[in-house]
């Protein structure tokens, strides 16, 4: 490789999930080449677990220009592995109600009136806008029209998964399950070849979608080797009402049924009991932490120490804006570290370094994309953040993995790597994306109005 084809950041600091714990090296580089992956990181001491460290040969050395951003961590990018991101054009506008009257009474009938390719296109392209300045470098999307929302991911230079929607009920986008799965299926052989973009099934819930179709969904599943992502167990409401009409809790009818397995992620899983997360733990499931979202639709907790303790990998992320209502992994991060304690009532539960982790590694895991991204080693993509140590409030420090969950927030983000592409250079998104975003935040306007009437009827 041709020493000009290698790029290289130094900062004070690199701390990186690892298979076994956590990295923290001091001035440290990371190298990579034209293929967005990692081809070394040097650093000149560590403070914990020195194994990811490799030296590049000094003859390659030679002529690569390095990035020296001072007093900063470099770290993987944060991982959301739950969103709904076109929803951010509703931001705001059904706050304070239980999930139920939210979606029945506001959120359906709104989307019933304005989702069309457009409105996903703009409302994924200000998500996308968002989650990259705040350091989020994949985003695990589930919404209608999921080829426009991936070609609007792309458009930022944003990874996502698509978690293609299969719902009962007619929707502007499809008119049964049948037709959601073929447009989940056509989406995807539309995009299969952009790196930047996997897939998975997304069936909305267990209780929007019926036995014969989840194992449809099993099938083609299997047969395409995708994951299969749905809401699970949010509400109490949906587990009495599933031993209502099934006789057994949603978990067990998901056993039953086929759909849990290493590729199961379960977004919320707030209302899990213990026979539940034995049955997540028997089958390798993941679960995904939304913690603002939980909280904001007073739905409860989700027992993450519990599902860490039993086995259960455990991810993060934010929800969509329409219930959370930001696209903020920081405040995910340490929201998740400080509702674990009072939980558990124990503040040694979910310490700073779990919290890392689950927004990290543990996304990558449970999107099963795991040897590609979500630790900073060689081999991996270069999806990584730059986070300022310059702010008054993140000195002094004396363990960056502290800071990051507990004194950080998105606006010490100084720079975004995906595939080792600058998406945000200097709190700014690169050019082409912020031609996109201005673009989309012209079209914003037009569908403020519009939710701002149906908000009034
Ligand atoms: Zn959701």
């Amino acid at each position: 490789m041709e020493a000009s084809e290698i790029q290289a950041v130094r900062a004070d600091w690199l701390v990186t999930p690892t298979e076994h714990g956590t990295a923290v090296l001091r001035n440290a580089t990371i190298y990579w080449g034209k293929s967005g992956k990692i081809i070394a990181i040097e650093s000149v001491d560590s403070d914990r677990s020195p194994s990811i460290n490799a030296v590049l040969s000094e003859e390659a050395n030679r002529d690569i220009a390095v990035l020296d951003l001072g007093a900063a961590i470099l770290c993987p990018g944060l991982v959301n592995a739950h969103c709904h991101a076109a929803m951010t054009l509703m931001r705001g506008a059904a706050d304070d109600l239980p999930l139920m009257d939210w979606l029945q009474k506001r959120i359906w009938p709104m989307e019933g009136e304005l989702v069309d390719p457009t409105f996903v296109r703009v409302g994924t392209t200000l998500a996308a806008a968002e989650m990259l300045l705040g350091g989020t470098t994949t985003c695990a999307d589930m919404y209608f029209y999921p080829e426009d929302a991936a070609r609007a991911f792309v458009s930022m230079g944003m990874r996502a998964q698509l978690a293609m929607p299969v719902i009962e009920f007619p929707t502007r986008y499809a008119s049964d399950a049948d037709r959601y799965l073929a447009l989940a299926l056509e989406a995807r052989d539309a995009l299969k070849g952009e790196a930047l973009l996997s897939f998975a099934l997304g069936p909305h819930a267990p209780y929007t979608v019926s036995d014969a179709t989840f194992q449809r969904v099993v099938a083609y599943a299997a047969e395409l080797g995708l994951p299969i992502h749905t809401h699970l167990q949010e509400t109490a409401t949906e587990v009495d009402e599933s031993l209502a009409k099934h006789g057994e809790r949603p978990t067990k009818r998901m056993e039953r049924l086929g759909v849990l397995s290493p590729d199961f992620v379960g977004a919320h899983g707030v209302h899990l009991n213990a026979e539940d997360i034995a049955r997540l733990a028997k089958n390798a499931g993941n679960i995904v932490h939304c913690p603002s979202s939980n909280l904001k639709l007073a739905s409860g907790i989700a027992p993450i120490t519990a599902l860490t303790k039993a086995g259960v990998n455990v991810a993060i992320g934010t929800d969509g804006a329409a219930s959370n209502n930001r696209l903020d992994m920081f405040e995910e991060m340490r929201l998740a570290a400080l509702l674990a304690k009072v939980q558990a009532n124990d503040a040694s539960a979910f310490p700073a370094e779990a919290a890392f982790r689950a927004a990290t590694l543990g996304g990558a895991k449970a999107l099963n994309l795991s040897k590609m991204i979500g630790s900073l080693e060689i081999g991996k993509q270069a999806d990584m953040i730059a986070v300022s140590c310059d702010a008054i409030g993140m000195n002094p420090m004396f363990d960056p993995v502290s800071h990051l969950v507990y004194v950080a927030s998105r606006a010490d983000v100084i720079h975004t790597w995906v595939a080792g592409n600058a998406c945000v250079i200097d709190r700014a998104l690169a050019r082409n994306a912020h031609q996109r975003l201005t673009d989309a935040r012209l079209q914003m306007a037009e569908f403020s109005d519009r939710v701002s009437t149906l908000r009034r009827a």
